[in-house]
């Protein structure tokens, strides 16, 4: 049995956070197209330089470059238990090619699972994310303080926020949500494998609703409940 998941929603919708546990508790890896391209211009690739500018004003990518990066990514070994997508398909030809993949290789989507979160609230959250160059820990000032001076509890770093969290870049990836992802939904809507889930509330609250969405997936445990581990 396989566990082949997309987490879809908005950006700043908390799919990065509700995918690593995802991953923990099922042991499935979590690819993030947006992390992907951010390893490949901190390393200075020929992609990497080629996506830097795209990324940071809050554009996409194109599809020709972004889907074959996942079609290798879906063929690497540790995905044959299942994988939890986050980022990926952002438009219908991404959709449409990640469908053909996944056909080839005899599998498809077990679920896409939508966090919805007002967009009103999605300008608050991306302008309030403030990370630590460091250890990559998140914080969001209004939910978590960091020391004092803008510096991350844990090592003291002067915390940063990614460029295209900056205002401008931010609304325009908004924007680009609503007009090219969006749609995606209405793409798997028929096939009946998407599972709406409010985004909102304390992180603990968005996964036990994601984990209530997975549940006829999940194998239950001799109590009954759902048991969360894999076969
Ligand atoms: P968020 O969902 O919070 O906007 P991500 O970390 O998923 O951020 O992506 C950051 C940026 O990386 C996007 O704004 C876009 O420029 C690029 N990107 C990520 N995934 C894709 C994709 N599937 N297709 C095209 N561009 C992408």
């Amino acid at each position: 049995m396989t566990l082949d998941l997309a987490l879809y929603g908005p950006p700043g919708s908390g799919k990065g956070t509700q995918a690593e546990r995802l991953r923990d508790r099922f042991g499935i890896p979590h690819i993030s197209t947006g992390d992907i391209l951010r390893a490949e211009i901190a390393a200075k690739t020929d992609l990497g330089r080629q996506a830097k500018a795209i990324v940071d004003r809050g554009d996409l990518v194109s599809d020709e470059i972004m889907i074959p990066i996942v079609k290798a990514r879906l063929a690497q070994k540790d995905c044959e238990p299942g994988f939890i997508l986050d980022g990926f398909p952002r438009t219908i030809p991404q959709a449409e090619g990640l469908d053909r993949a996944l056909e080839e290789m005899g599998r498809s989507f077990d679920r896409v699972i939508y966090l919805e979160v007002p967009v009103p609230e999605l300008v608050e959250r991306l302008s309030d994310r403030w990370l630590c160059p460091k250890c990559g820990r998140t914080y969001g000032k209004r939910a978590e303080a960091p020391a004092d001076g803008n510096r991350c509890r844990v090592d003291g770093a002067e915390l940063t926020q990614r460029e295209d969290d900056r205002p401008e870049a931010a609304q325009r990836r908004i924007d680009v949500y609503l007009r090219e992802t969006l749609p995606v939904l209405g793409h798997y809507r028929p096939v009946g494998i998407v599972a709406d889930v409010d985004g909102t509330g304390p992180i603990d609250a968005v996964t036990e609703r994601v984990l209530a969405a997975l549940g006829d997936l999940i194998p239950p445990s001799p109590s009954g409940r759902a048991e969360g581990g894999r076969p």
